[in-house]
This record gives structure tokens, C-alpha cells and sequence, in this order.
């Protein structure tokens, strides 16, 4: 039975949307991480992924009977300048399987050598920047937001060259689909019309098949991917993620987190922190992210405008216009709700929605924005302020407040929301111990904090994957308050975090 079971929509359906490539070879295969979970999920054959052949597969020497190795081409705005050809640099889509819940999954490669999309670089990667992937995914599954996810990982036996000579590696990722806004951005910048339609189609029947041939799909597309992101960044402000990049060519139509290149987690909560070494103007800071996704869905607004109306049809060109800045206007109310919608679980108020009004709603909002403002002014980690709130739910405040210097304004605002608590019980929220329990499973414990990446990363870079192991066993238990993973609950030395930077993963 060969190892994967393809079934390349893709490589099939869109000819002429990339070009057919094969991975390079390298001279010394070997497996650093395999997903054993994943790989049960995608109903991979586990038999025929074992030793040797699984080192050489995944590092790209022997490509899966039934691959069809592509690369795909996409354009993209970087750091809001807009370069037409980007594309697969460095990355190949090797096909697709059906998991075992009937999902359509890509599979790729990531630093599997040139491509004609390279320009200038090696087409390689560092085993750093694709370990980081792992880690960075699996604790953004386990924290239950969409992700793509490394499947394996395997270095090459081979330096690649950055800044100093790095060890090789390759990545294979798994993703509902790669397509990206820069996808789109493409064939409008081809002036492509009956391409942008065979990728719309595409994208439709792949992502939101009950759209397919409705009238009106082009605009409801639009609204789908909008409606998906907005959740997407929600879940991200909640848990205190920077992407980092979010270029349109990382910004995914699935509604998935692609690209763990300069991410991190926040410590200290301050909304315009931002890590990239090359963020120069603070672009993609955490507090800007929801404005700047929204500013992607412009993007990809336009290139679905000329399948709407073409040019000579001026009264259907403005109503096409209108419809989209329909959806990209109301993009931040949707951005808006779900994340009081996820603050709100944070902040233990669990009566049944259909309770609330929207007095609530106001009341909710400025809560959780006096709560924050208190983080902000006291410098107080945005993970460990609200795992502990769950403590303070019953009965005890002592380790919040420990957080805290100015515990006078805390406690003020925890007699508010303790106001707040008592009404929600009144609406049918829980008890006390419930309630705490509740929160306990919205708020982490264990995130992937920027130091144990750092130093996972250097040991593994000098071949000692011990680290990297147990913060990864860690962050897929983001939940648990296992003490043997306290060392991994805790912020880094303020003076580290204060000169924190991430760089680019290439
Ligand atoms: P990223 O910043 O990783 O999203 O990549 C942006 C673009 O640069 C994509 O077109 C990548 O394929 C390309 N790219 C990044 N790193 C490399 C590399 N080492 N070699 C060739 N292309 C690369
Ligand atoms: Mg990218």
C-alpha cells in the first residue's frame, strides 16, 4: 500500500496555476519529528513510514508514489508594497489526501530546494525556523485554533547559509488548502479574468461548496473568508499571538494560521508589541492585526470585482463595489463579537447567550477593556493574568493579585466583575467551581513562550532534540496544570522579553 492515498484536485483541476517541480536531493536524510496523531488522522499508512524510507520521503529524496510535485504561483503584498510574483520559492505541494473525517488536506514541503519562483534564494530552510513551525502549530491546535500543522520534519545533512552556516531541514506541512489572498492577487495582477474564475470555482468548491453556482457567489465568498479570518484573529488576540507577517500571501483562504515564520506570544500585554526584527513601523503589532486583515480582505475584495461586473456595465461595477465594502465594513464588528464572544468565556460569564442584551454587551466590552488597561499599565503577563482570574472565581485572588503592584485598582475592578459574576449566575451561569473550571479550559496555562522556543531551537540546531521534545509534549497540553510542567507556565525574565526579536523564518 503506498504511504498516502493521493488525490491531487489541484495539480488536475488548475493547469497553468503553477509549475510541475521535484524536491532536491540531499545528502543525509533524517527524521527530527514525526506527527504521530496527525499522520492517524490523515489515514497515512503508518507501516510504509517507518526508518529510512520515512528520513528519505520527508526530506524529499524519494517523492510518494501518486505525488505530483508543484509549485504554486501567488503574488502578494509585503509589508503593504506589492510584489506580482512571489510564489513557491521554496515549497511544493506534493498532492492532497482525504483524512480520515472526509476533510481534503494538503500536503507540502517546505525548504525542499529551488523553484522557478526562488529569485534570489537557496529555495532551503534551517532545521530553527521548521522546528519552530512544529511547535508553534501543534500549540495553536491544541489551543483549538485553525492552523496548518507539520507532519514531519526531517534534516538534510547539509548546511544551508544565513548569517552564519545553519544545519537543513525540510518541513512537510499539512493545510485545509494553501490557497492565499496573494493567490487571487496573482491572476488579477495578470489581468486574468477567466483564471481568477477557474480559482474562484476552485476555491469555492473546496472551501464553501454550498456556495458553488448560487447566484451571488462571487460576494458571498468574500463575506465566507471574511466571516472565517475575523474568527481566526479573535482566537489569536485572545491567546496574545503576533503573527508577525501577515503579508496577503500569508493569509490563508481556509481560514487557517500559515507561516510560523517572526510569530510569538506576548508576555507582558501591551497592544502595539511587536517581535519581527523587520517590523520596522510596528505594521503587524498585535493591536493592529484585526485592521490589517481587514485591509487583506480589500485585496482580495478587488480581485473578485472584475468576475462581478466587467468594465463596461457601470451601474453593475458600482454595485459590486457597494457589496464589498458591505462585507469589508463590517468586517471589525464581526472581529468585534468574536472576541468578546472568547473574552467573555475568559472572564467566566457562561448564562446561555440568548440571556444577554445589548447592554450586556457595552457592559461586557468595557469590563474586559478596564482589565486589559490594568495588564497594560502594570505590565502584568497576558497568559498567566488570565489563567489566574480563573482562581479568583473561587475564592482566591492571592496569586492575581501577587501580579499586580497596584492591588487597590485590581481589587476594584475584581468587586465589578465580581457584580458581573453574581448576575450571570442569576441568568443560569454555574457555581463557583464550575465556573473556574470553565474558564480554565479557555485560558492556558502553557502557551509556546518565546524563551523555551528560543532555547528548544538552539539546542536542536546543535543536534540536542531533548528540549524541543518536552516543550512540545508541553504545549500540547495548554490546559493542564500538571506541576511537572510549571517551568513551562512560566514568563521569561522581564529583561529577556524586553529585547525579545524573531526573524524571518528563510
Ligand atoms: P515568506 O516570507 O516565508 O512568506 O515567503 C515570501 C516569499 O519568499 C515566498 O514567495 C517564498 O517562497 C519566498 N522565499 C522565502 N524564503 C526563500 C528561500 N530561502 N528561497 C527561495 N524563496 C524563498
Ligand atoms: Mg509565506
Amino acid at each position: 500500500m503506498p504511504a498516502f492515498r493521493f488525490d491531487n484536485t489541484y495539480a488536475r483541476d488548475l493547469p497553468g496555476f503553477y509549475t510541475s517541480w521535484q524536491p532536491a536531493r540531499v545528502p543525509a536524510p533524517q527524521l527530527l519529528f514525526f506527527n504521530d496523531g496527525l499522520a492517524a488522522d490523515l489515514g497515512l499508512d503508518a507501516a510504509a513510514l517507518q526508518g529510512e524510507a520515512a528520513a528519505a520521503l520527508f526530506a524529499g529524496n524519494t517523492v510518494p508514489e501518486g505525488a505530483e510535485p508543484l509549485a504554486q504561483a501567488y503574488a502578494g503584498h509585503q509589508f503593504g508594497g506589492f510584489s506580482p510574483r512571489l510564489g513557491d520559492g521554496r515549497a511544493l505541494l506534493l498532492g492532497e489526501v482525504v483524512d480520515t473525517q472526509g476533510r481534503r488536506r494538503d500536503i507540502a514541503m517546505k525548504g525542499s530546494g529551488r523553484t522557478p519562483f526562488s529569485r534570489g534564494g537557496d529555495g532551503k530552510a534551517a532545521v530553527g525556523p521548521m522546528l519552530r513551525e512544529v511547535l508553534i502549530g501543534e500549540g495553536m491546535h491544541a489551543l483549538g485554533i485553525p492552523t496548518t500543522r507539520a507532519l514531519a520534519v526531517a534534516g538534510t545533512g547539509e548546511h544551508v547559509m544565513r548569517e552564519l552556516p545553519l544545519p537543513g531541514a525540510v518541513l512537510t506541512r499539512v493545510a485545509a488548502s494553501h490557497l492565499r489572498v496573494g493567490t487571487f492577487q496573482f491572476f488579477l495582477a495578470e489581468g486574468d479574468t477567466d483564471k481568477l474564475r477557474r480559482l474562484l470555482d476552485y476555491a469555492i468548491a473546496r472551501h464553501d461548496p454550498a456556495l458553488a453556482g448560487t447566484p451571488g457567489q462571487e460576494m458571498a465568498f468574500l463575506r465566507a473568508v471574511a466571516r472565517r479570518q475575523a474568527t481566526l484573529i479573535a482566537q489569536w488576540l485572545n491567546v496574545g499571538f503576533i503573527h508577525g507577517v501577515m503579508n496577503t500571501d500569508n493569509m490563508t483562504i481556509s481560514g487557517e494560521t500559515i507561516d510560523y515564520g517572526p510569530c510569538a506570544f506576548m508576555e507582558a500585554y501591551d497592544p502595539a508589541t511587536v517581535f519581527s526584527s523587520i517590523d520596522h513601523g510596528g505594521r503587524y503589532a498585535y493591536g493592529n492585526q484585526p485592521g490589517i486583515a481587514r485591509w487583506n480582505l480589500a485585496r482580495l475584495a478587488e480581485t473578485l470585482l472584475p468576475l462581478v461586473a466587467d468594465g463596461d456595465d457601470e451601474a453593475a461595477a458600482k454595485q459590486a463595489v457597494a457589496a464589498a465594502t458591505a462585507v469589508i465594513d463590517e468586517f471589525p464588528v464581526w472581529v468585534a463579537q468574536a472576541l468578546l464572544h472568547g473574552q467573555r468565556a475568559k472572564l467566566g460569564l457562561l448564562a446561555p447567550a440568548a440571556t444577554l442584551t445589548a447592554a450586556d454587551d457595552e457592559e461586557d466590552a468595557r469590563l474586559v477593556a478596564a482589565w486589559l488597561a490594568q495588564l497594560q499599565a502594570q505590565a502584568v503577563d497576558f497568559t498567566l493574568a488570565w489563567r489566574l482570574l480563573a482562581g479568583a472565581a473561587e475564592g482566591d485572588s492571592e496569586p492575581l493579585r501577587d501580579q499586580f503592584r497596584d492591588r487597590e485598582a485590581l481589587d476594584a475592578w475584581l468587586l465589578a466583575w465580581q457584580a458581573r459574576l453574581a448576575r450571570d449566575t442569576a441568568a443560569g451561569g454555574p457555581a463557583a467551581t464550575e465556573r473556574a473550571a470553565a474558564m480554565r479550559r479557555v485560558s492556558p496555562r502553557i502557551i509556546a513562550r518565546n524563551h523555551r522556543v528560543e532555547a528548544a531551537l538552539a539546542a536542536a540546531t546543535e543536534g540536542d532534540m531533548a528540549p524541543f521534545d518536552a516543550l512540545l509534549a508541553a504545549v500540547r497540553q495548554p490546559y493542564s496544570d500538571a506541576p511537572a510542567l510549571t517551568a513551562y507556565a512560566q514568563p521569561a525574565p522581564a529583561a529577556e522579553t524586553l529585547v525579545y526579536q524573531t526573524f524571518c523564518g528563510t
